[in-house]
């Protein structure tokens, strides 16, 4: 039997993070040497399943922190990472990153978006989509964010829209105001 070769360090260095406790939340991958603006880190792997299957898969409503390693590549596909995923699962979210999910021809890279010295947490924005029945009581709780950088808005849910964020609080105004009005009437009547 021939003696196997063993790949050039190099090589070896392709994935430049160790998976270890994090402060943020569970596990998170940490910068084992520097890394350059730009750097492509790692693919983000995993099933490739349509939304359909990812739904009946995961119920939002039956766990009570969202936990998932779903992420959607298009209107078609989101990847599941629970499934023969990487390490790229493990990198966690924060509203002040350091890193970006891109996509490319349909897989996702985790890329510097700045310098990173070694023993940093390497953290992206998750930007959860939104499909609109999110209230905004779950944003804070299930979707909550704790990554206690500055900036941090509080979810892990993707920003609101300009448009998102009228009608919302159009949404707020009519909630608003039949409810002192009934309120009243009743004191009243
Ligand atoms: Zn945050």
């Amino acid at each position: 039997m021939a003696r196997r070769k063993v790949k050039p360090a190099a090589d070896r260095a392709g994935q430049p993070f160790v998976v270890k406790n994090s402060r943020i939340a569970g596990r998170g991958g940490f910068a084992t040497r520097a890394i350059e603006t730009g750097e492509r880190i790692i693919e983000y792997l995993g099933e490739r399943v349509t939304h359909a299957v990812a739904d009946a898969r995961y119920d939002d409503y039956a766990s009570a922190t969202h936990h998932t390693f779903l992420f959607a590549v298009s209107r078609q596909t989101v990847i599941d990472a629970a499934v023969d995923g990487n390490d790229a699962r493990f990198l966690n979210h924060s509203c002040d990153p350091n890193c970006e999910a891109v996509i490319e021809r349909s897989r996702v890279f985790i890329v510097a978006l700045k310098p990173i010295a070694k023993g940093e947490e390497l953290v992206y924005d998750y930007a959860y989509t939104r499909d609109g029945s999110e209230t905004e009581e779950e944003e804070y709780t299930l979707y909550g964010c704790r990554c206690g950088t500055k900036k941090c808005r509080g979810t892990i849910l993707a920003p609101l829209t300009p448009a998102e964020l009228k009608k919302r609080a159009a949404a707020a105004k009519k909630r608003h105001h039949p409810r002192h009005a009934v309120a009243r009437t009743g004191h009243e009547g």
